[in-house]
């Protein structure tokens, strides 16, 4: 068994029942117990800036997926819930976001996975609740995530 933390992000629509939504979609997939929710939390948005608010927060979780099937549910779990990569543009408003930020102390860089989430380091709406539910785990290559929201 892993053990791996995903951030979810929403702005669009009713935010806070998306989110909701796809922590249910997480405990109700085979493979995956979800072990503790952080807080959910008002960002404002980074990259493209003209659109509204996100509500960020982050999940931990016990599960014997690889790292593909994990993201490969993450992906049908977006879609499930309305998510279109047809119409929506990189780092615009999306109804949800479901990223792994770390797994385990798996250092993995491949065409459409990266871990870890290549930006986590240097986002702090997704650190904070991160730090909530473990402020010592380790961001391979970048130390532990207290340290880092510390900087
Ligand atoms: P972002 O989450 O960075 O704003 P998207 O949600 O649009 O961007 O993700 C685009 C692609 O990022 C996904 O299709 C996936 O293949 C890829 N990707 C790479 N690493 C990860 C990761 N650690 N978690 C989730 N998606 C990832
Ligand atoms: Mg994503």
């Amino acid at each position: 068994m892993a053990v791996a933390f995903i951030g979810l992000g929403a702005n669009l629509g009713d935010r806070r029942r998306s989110i909701g939504a796809g922590v249910a979609a997480l405990e109700s997939t085979p493979g995956i117990t979800v072990l503790r929710v952080s807080t959910l939390r008002e960002t404002e948005p980074v990259g493209v800036v003209d659109q509204p608010r996100f509500l960020n927060g982050v999940v931990s979780i016990e599960t014997r997926l690889p790292p593909r099937e994990l993201l490969a549910r993450l992906l049908e779990i977006e879609a499930a819930l309305g998510r279109s990569r047809d119409t929506e543009t990189r780092y615009g408003p999306r109804v949800i976001d479901l990223d792994i930020l770390l797994y385990d102390d798996v250092v993995l860089d491949e065409p459409g996975l990266t871990i870890p989430h290549p930006r986590l380091h240097e986002r702090p709406f997704a650190l904070e609740p991160l730090a909530e539910l473990d402020p010592d785990a380790v961001v391979p290559g970048h130390g532990r995530v207290r340290d880092i929201l510390a900087e």
